[in-house]
């Protein structure tokens, strides 16, 4: 097949993979400018759609916004902020300002103090080397704060363009629908238009006659758990409304199941702790002794323990236990990558995290 690069994007088309970038069906290929999906989707429908690129590509991509002169948002998941930051941003943003959107502020307890939030975002910036100019807390889905959000981007942009970057699935799309939803309402027209000298697919959003807000592909996390479950376990970890925090009392010896999805073990803590565990409403959490733990994971994989059910039991990897001693002045949190995480209070604590093989769980100051 000849080479045909998008007339929206200049991405290079392809018509076998649907979630990739520049995808076409193979009947577009007729027409004689090529479009590909996002691109047709956005000019028809108004509607941006994300799609994955290759870490080599991204890198390249990233450089390339690096060499051009706007304002970086780094959307960020906020129900998976360590799975979701952009790794190498920081080398790569120029001497462009970035800002950070955490996004899903919906799912966190209403009860927190989004300001101590906020704070911690900024740490965890600063220890991906990331300088930031501020950060924001929205909900795209639901519009939380977005009004706030897109008026101080506007300012802070100072009539340069916008580069929204940031892995899939953190809600990248809902944020840019929203505010050409918004920006419909004022009754701007979007187009896209060709981005010059760029075969990495940037869709060009105008904000006015010389900006414009630039929508980047994503990249893929693969130590998210998402990589690892059926489309119907996915639907049911990943947290659609508020997450009701679950406080359990726990002492040596002790182990706590997350469905089949994840485990922790109590192999020390100085007196019996309140552990807070934070996962999706839908997820079982069911407490053992550690000794019957195996036996029990053996026999009730996929009833009492799950999900897993049945697809994902058949292709997912074992559990792997990772040991961390705590020795904290702080609260510390044991996250599973796309999953949740557990509060462990300050004080001596050694566990054992379990997570399938390939899934990263880390310790982090908690950020409740
Ligand atoms: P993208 O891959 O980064 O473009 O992400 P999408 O916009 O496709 O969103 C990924 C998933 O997160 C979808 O299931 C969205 O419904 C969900 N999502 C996006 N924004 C929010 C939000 O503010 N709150 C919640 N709870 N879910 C969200």
């Amino acid at each position: 097949m000849e080479q045909i690069n998008c007339q929206g994007c200049g991405v290079l088309i392809q018509t076998h993979s649907e979630s990739e970038i520049g995808y076409a069906p193979p009947s577009a290929l007729e027409r004689e400018d090529v479009i590909c999906k996002r691109c047709f989707r956005l000019k028809n429908y108004n509607e941006v759609q994300d799609v994955d690129l290759t870490e080599d590509d991204f890198l390249s991509m990233l450089h390339e916004i690096g060499d051009k002169d706007g304002l970086v948002v780094n959307i960020v998941d906020l129900f998976d902020v360590h799975g979701s930051f952009v790794r190498g941003l920081n080398r790569l943003v120029g001497n462009n300002e970035v800002v950070i959107v955490g996004n899903k502020v919906d799912l966190l307890p209403q009860s927190i103090n989004l300001n101590k939030v906020k704070n911690w975002l900024k740490r965890v910036a600063k220890e991906f080397g990331l300088k930031v100019k501020d950060v924001y807390l929205v909900s795209s889905v639901k519009g939380t704060n977005m009004e706030e959000t897109a008026f101080e981007l506007e300012r802070l942009r100072k009539g340069k363009d916008v580069f929204v970057v940031g892995c899939t699935n953190v809600g990248k799309s809902t944020f840019i629908n929203f505010l050409i939803n918004r920006s419909i309402e004022q009754e701007q027209v979007i187009t896209t238009s060709y981005f010059p000298g760029t075969t990495l697919g940037f869709i060009d959003i105008p904000l006015d006659d010389e900006s414009s807000m630039i929508d980047t592909p994503g990249i893929i996390n693969d130590h998210q758990m998402a990589h690892y479950l059926s489309k119907k376990d996915l639907k049911t970890v990943t947290p659609k409304k508020e997450v009701k925090p679950k406080v359990f009392q726990l002492e040596k010896d002790q182990t706590l199941f997350m469905g089949g999805l994840a485990r922790l073990d109590i192999d020390k803590v100085d007196y019996q702790k309140g552990f807070i565990c934070y996962f999706s409403n839908d997820i079982n959490i069911h407490r053992t002794k550690t000794d019957k733990a195996d036996l029990l994971y053996d026999q009730h994989l996929g009833e009492l323990l799950s999900p897993p059910t049945d697809e994902t039991i058949e292709t997912i990897s074992e559990l792997e236990g990772q040991t961390f001693q705590l020795d904290s002045h702080q609260k510390q949190d044991i996250v599973f990558s796309g999953l949740g995480w557990i509060t462990v209070p300050k004080g001596q604590t050694t566990v054992t995290a379990y997570a399938p093989k390939g899934v990263r769980v880390l310790v982090r100051d908690a950020i409740i």
